[in-house]
């Protein structure tokens, strides 16, 4: 039962609702009303303390005092539109696409990931002279028109017709549909790409998040996407990675998450992260389908690669590596599966754990062997945890599975009281009813 909200939070989802129109989410039964943080901590209005386990935005620590100088001073020094010559965009996007396999030595900044998928998608049309994209049926991909689509959730009642160039293929799921080498979803992919030639439409490009994270990080072994990779190129369409979660170290074994897949996209998409709060994403591609898209299209982005922005994005990279924050990922996922598997050992409502570095979570069953998805439970669990003063939340393809996705500097000690926290919200939910 939801207790009452205080009249505080009571009075801002008024406001909310007449301010910003009926049907805005927020989290939680009593929604949050943060107002200052500090590394993998924020707190509320009244000075509660909360241990950040959700938020990938602030990848190196909330107010990380190095992004926050960055912006500072170069915000006091010059930010104009990107039509003027400036080195802090050039400095970076050489510093960035380092980070790549040498082919993907181009990119061009936004400022969403929806947007950078969007381009992405005109890349595929502008590359193939077809519109056919294939998603996985529980992702979520941004909410331009055209990527908004891609979302099952979203549900368009208007969208200029676009549905017809989609199609959704079963997302993977290793704990319930038994796919070791990802010969089943490529099948799928394959599938898809026939019923859309069938269809008129043609296929233009394949796009998913190489960890899945939307879908709920099923285990995968290394190499998994490679014949799905192959069905798309076979069929003439690009492979477009989106890694606006999954990017920028957070995989732990590698910077980006489709070098653990063993493929080379076309088009990586990337935001979130990236400035670690400040509104900075972007793409890199090879330099023939960005001089396609170039001349295919008359691309311009007042506020997309900013000195700003480029300043906040260079200095989440300077920080990252300064800090080692990628080994400590790959550190804290083992760590991490390692304590929820002993939490599964004691309580019988966790069905499967797993882990892609600084992202891990448990599945939650009404039975282990039917493996009947947990979900109310799930949201159960999520909301006592908030209570007791830790964010994170669930997700994947029946909203049963903990969504555990901390700051990169989330560290031993912050595992501890996670642990023992959830341990106590276990023994204290009721798994029925
Ligand atoms: N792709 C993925 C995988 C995402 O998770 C999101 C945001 N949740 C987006 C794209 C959209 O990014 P943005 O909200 O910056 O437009």
């Amino acid at each position: 039962m939801s207790r009452p909200l205080p009249p505080e939070t009571e009075e801002l989802l008024d406001r909310r609702r007449r301010l910003l129109g009926p049907n805005v989410s927020t989290f939680y039964e009593e929604p949050v009303h943060f107002v200052k943080a500090d590394g993998v901590w924020l707190w509320d209005a009244d000075g509660r303390r909360y241990l950040d386990c959700y938020n990938n935005v602030p990848h190196v620590g909330h107010c990380n005092p190095r992004v926050v100088n960055a912006i500072a001073e170069q915000a006091a020094r010059l930010n104009t539109h990107t039509r003027y010559l400036h080195e802090g965009i050039l400095d970076y996007v050489e510093r960035l696409t380092g980070t790549f396999d040498d082919a993907l030595s181009t990119a061009i900044l936004t400022c969403s990931g929806s947007e950078a998928n969007d381009i992405a998608l005109r890349m595929a049309e502008a590359m193939t002279g077809k519109r056919g994209i294939v998603a996985t049926d529980a992702t979520y991909h941004g909410n331009t028109t055209l990527v908004s689509h891609l979302s099952r959730s979203n549900v368009p009642e208007v969208g200029f017709g676009l549905g017809q160039y989609l199609r959704h293929v079963e997302a993977p799921d290793s704990y319930r549909i038994s796919d070791p080498d990802g010969q089943r979803f490529a099948a799928h992919v394959q599938e898809a790409v026939d019923d859309l030639e069938r269809a008129g439409a043609g296929f233009a490009a394949l796009i998913v998040c190489p960890l899945f994270l939307n879908e709920g990080f099923p285990e995968q072994k290394e190499g998994w996407l490679r014949p799905a990779a192959e069905v798309a190129r076979r069929a003439g369409g690009l492979l477009i990675c989106d890694e606006v979660q999954s990017g920028f170290g957070r995989s732990g074994s590698h910077f980006w998450a489709h070098q653990k897949q063993g493929v080379v996209p076309d088009v990586v998409t990337m935001g979130k992260p990236m400035g670690n709060g400040h509104p900075v994403a972007g793409l890199v591609t090879t330099p023939d389908i960005m001089a396609r898209f170039r001349n295919s299209f008359r691309y311009f982005n007042t506020f997309g690669g900013n000195p700003v922005s480029c300043a906040a994005a260079m200095a989440v990279l300077d920080e990252l590596e300064e800090k080692g924050l990628q080994d400590s990922a790959a550190a804290m996922g083992k760590l991490a599966y390692d304590r929820l598997s002993e939490l599964a050992a004691k309580h019988q409502v966790i069905g499967n754990v797993r882990q892609s570095g600084m992202v891990f979570g448990a599945e939650f069953v009404r039975d282990r062997d039917t493996r009947e998805p947990a979900s109310e439970f799930a949201d159960k669990v999520v909301n006592e945890m908030r209570r007791r003063g830790i964010i994170l939340s669930k997700l994947g393809r029946h909203k049963n599975t903990l969504k555990i996705r901390p700051p990169m500097p989330f560290a031993a000690e912050h595992l501890d009281l996670l642990i023992k926290t959830l341990n106590d919200v276990l023994a204290s939910v009721s798994p029925h009813g």
